[in-house]
């Protein structure tokens, strides 16, 4: 490679212990092998760069400190992009990416990268990469490693677009540099004669000629074995000495009895409360077959039992594994033949694990299938001493290198890429290391306990006596390189199962009185809350955020409202707003009904958003929840501060709770005219007093 095509891109850190330094060098070290140069500076070195002229990308790696502070070395250049007299296309000229480090056990997760982020931004700088968060509280390696891995394609796509806007004729050369950085061979030899035939052809072409080629030389190239997927690895990967951990000691001993007998009762399998087995009385399509997710909602009977909830409570489902799983794991355990038998479970005599005890989710008899039905998550995502294990089952020595690989230091991207952020499940690794053969008693080692799933009621036992309603999408895994089927969620795509023939269009209103035709029962036990419930006095005002299926425990909160209105006409009660999105407004606008508590005036405010129905208004409408809330900021101040009022969010964790504690800052920052940190600070109180409530799920 011709050195004066060597890509040179900027890289500042800012560390508080050192793991923002640690990383960046790592990100210095991997560039020299991708054929770039890191000019790494630490981000106090000021006079050593200068972001105002710099034309090459910038990767920045920066953690967090103290309440959200950015670290002591990011002081003064936060504090120089902070300045309010800055034009706001100040960075329009600087692409970047950056990395935040930080601990969501603090409230302030990665608050250092994500100031400088949204500053930057503020700014009009660009991302050329997207912003990865790490977790200090999981592993900063979960993020960083993944995060690292995709930089150096995207650092390349950012260059060929830099050499784009400069013309044709450095293209080419931009290309050549960015290929012979690759260490696939494949890609090289495709580049050069696509680029020799561009000239011939043409002469010069248009750079969209140019990029699409590049498109489908790439597209050729992945299609052959220069790709890792789950089962091939690519140097250096395949090349690798590895470090894999060692050996996790079997502890567990299992032993078959062909005996006649019952097996436990699912109560037994609860060590939480007691169950109920109860009736699904209801089930309603609450989205039109067209809508990107099937939304449903259940109502069960609990009249005939003691099970007792507060709107804003969830319960728990016991949900079985899928049935034809069960048996496909059977069958290539190669115990088929033995499902219903009984089997006790010990701890191996002379194992040399510590502190080995017999599994508490395993009953102390029960028959295999059970076990596999009920007991085990055996769509759990394989952990590395699970994978490491498997190695000492798997006779092909292929198979057995990959497994190894996989769960080696060496392999870590490719097991994040290709089983965790695959979602992969044990049967997936059967199928696609067909000489692994576990035994029972491995699978009962490394398999996790089968959870139950939660749900937040989506009634009030006010306004429908005996009656308990959920709202739940249904899960879906769509095929992919790892998982050659798609699948539905364990308990989700199980109740839609259990529920098809009770099922009706989204064009049945809740309220349609309907004849029970089915008697699917469930257990459920209470998972009660202990602050998400309506305030104890009913004149204090409250606003509602519950996009999706987010809306759930709001419908509960206002049927109870309404009955209390209607019960109290001489109590007074304060205002009410909900805000709720969806993608479309006639495929997942799941209760339209809730006009009808507008009209009735149980609530006050309803801020409706559609983020995919395209719009012919002049102002661009506003997407998101966060979006319409921000366009309330007075109002939204002033029943919070004001009025001591209540904010309660409900749905999507990664996606948008953050979202919508940003616009609450945000808010705080302008009608309070404090800086955002204050505004945090704020938030941080009103969590505190349990005014700000957050029921979220990922
Ligand atoms: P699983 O088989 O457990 O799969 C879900 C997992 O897969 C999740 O980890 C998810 O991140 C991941 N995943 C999902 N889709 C994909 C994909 N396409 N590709 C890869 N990975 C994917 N849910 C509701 O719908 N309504 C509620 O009211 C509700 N209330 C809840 C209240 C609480 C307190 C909690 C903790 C959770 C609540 N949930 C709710 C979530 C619910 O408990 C389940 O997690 C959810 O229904 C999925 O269960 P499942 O068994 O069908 O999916």
């Amino acid at each position: 490679m011709c050195c004066d095509l060597k890509r040179r891109f900027l890289l500042l850190y800012a560390t508080q212990k050192g793991q923002a330094k640690a990383i960046a060098e790592e990100i210095w070290h991997q560039a020299g092998a991708h054929g770039l140069e890191a000019d790494m500076h630490c981000m106090s070195e000021m006079d050593k760069y200068d972001l105002e002229t710099e034309k090459d990308p910038v990767v920045i790696v920066i953690s967090t400190t103290g309440t959200g502070d950015p670290p002591d070395t990011a002081r003064k250049f936060v504090k120089k992009i902070q300045d309010t007299t800055l034009p706001l296309d100040h960075f329009a000229h600087l692409q970047y990416g950056l990395l935040g480090l930080g601990d969501s056990e603090y409230t302030f997760f990665c608050n250092g990268g994500k100031t400088v982020d949204r500053r930057l931004q503020e700014l009009g700088a660009q991302h050329f990469y997207d912003t990865g968060l790490a977790d200090d509280c999981v592993g900063l390696e979960l993020v960083v490693d993944p995060w690292i891995d995709g930089l150096w394609l995207a650092l390349k796509e950012a260059f060929l677009l830099q050499k784009e806007k400069e013309g044709m004729s450095s293209l080419v050369n931009a290309v050549s540099s960015s290929l012979s950085a690759s260490p696939h061979v494949v890609h090289e030899l495709n580049l050069s004669s696509e680029v020799q035939s561009l000239k011939l052809e043409d002469g010069v072409r248009s750079s969209d000629v140019l990029t699409q080629k590049l498109v489908d030389i790439n597209l050729v190239a992945s299609t052959r074995d220069t790709e890792p997927s789950l089962v091939h690895s690519v140097p250096p990967v395949s090349q690798s000495a590895l470090n894999i951990p060692a050996l996790p000691p079997e502890y567990i001993e299992v032993q078959f009895h062909d005996t006649h007998s019952e097996n436990p009762h699912l109560s037994s399998l609860i060590s939480e409360g007691t169950t109920f087995e109860v009736p699904v009385t209801k089930a309603v399509q609450l989205t039109t077959e067209d809508a990107i997710k099937t939304a449903l909602l259940l109502e069960l009977d609990i009249a005939d039992t003691v099970f007792d909830y507060q709107p804003g409570d969830a319960f728990c489902v016991i949900c079985p594994n899928n049935v034809n799983e069960v048996e496909e794991l059977l069958h290539i355990l190669g115990l088929s033949e033995k499902a219903e038998y009984f089997v006790s479970v010990k701890v191996k005599q002379g194992t040399k694990k510590k502190g080995a005890t017999h599994p508490q989710h395993i009953p102390e008899r029960s028959t295999l299938k059970f076990i596999l039905t009920w007991c085990l998550e055996i769509r759990a995502v394989p952990k590395k001493a699970f994978l490491r294990a498997l190695v000492e089952c798997t006779s092909d020595v292929g198979e057995k290198r990959r497994l190894q690989e996989l769960c080696s230091r060496q392999g870590a991207s490719d097991y994040t890429r290709f089983i965790r952020d695959s979602n992969v499940c044990l049967l997936d690794l059967l199928h696609a290391f067909p000489s692994c053969k576990p035994s029972l008693n491995l699978l009962i080692e490394h398999l996790p306990k089968l959870q139950a799933r939660s749900y937040s009621a989506s009634s009030s036992n006010l306004y429908q006596p005996g009656k308990l309603c959920f709202v739940f999408n249904i899960v879906e895994f769509p095929a992919c390189p790892s998982r050659p089927v798609s699948r539905k969620g364990v308990c989700t795509g199980w109740l839609a199962e259990l529920v098809a023939p009770l099922l009706h269009s989204s064009k049945t209103t809740m309220d349609t009185k309907q004849e029970s035709t089915s008697i699917a029962k469930i257990s459920i036990f209470a998972h009660p809350n202990n602050t998400f419930h309506l305030p104890a006095d009913p004149s204090v005002p409250f606003i509602m955020v519950g996009p999706g299926t987010g809306i759930s425990p709001f419908i509960g909160f206002l049927q109870h409202r309404q009955k209390l209105r209607e019960e109290h006409t001489d109590w007074e009660f304060g205002e009410t707003w909900l805000f709720f999105g969806c993608r479309h407004q006639d495929r997942d606008y799941l209760f339209k009904q809730l006009r009808c508590f507008l009209d009735n005036g149980t609530l006050t405010h309803l801020k409706v958003c559609f983020s995919r129905d395209s719009s012919t208004a002049e102002v661009a409408q506003p997407k998101y929840v966060q979006d319409v809330i921000r366009l309330y900021a007075k109002e939204v101040a002033r029943v919070l501060l004001r009025e001591r009022g209540y904010f309660y969010v409900c749905g999507d964790k990664k996606h948008m709770a953050d979202g919508v504690s940003d616009a609450i800052v945000d808010i705080l920052s302008k009608e309070m005219e404090a800086d955002k940190l204050e505004a945090m600070k704020i938030l941080a109180m009103l969590r505190e007093a349990k005014r700000y409530l957050q029921d979220v799920w990922s």
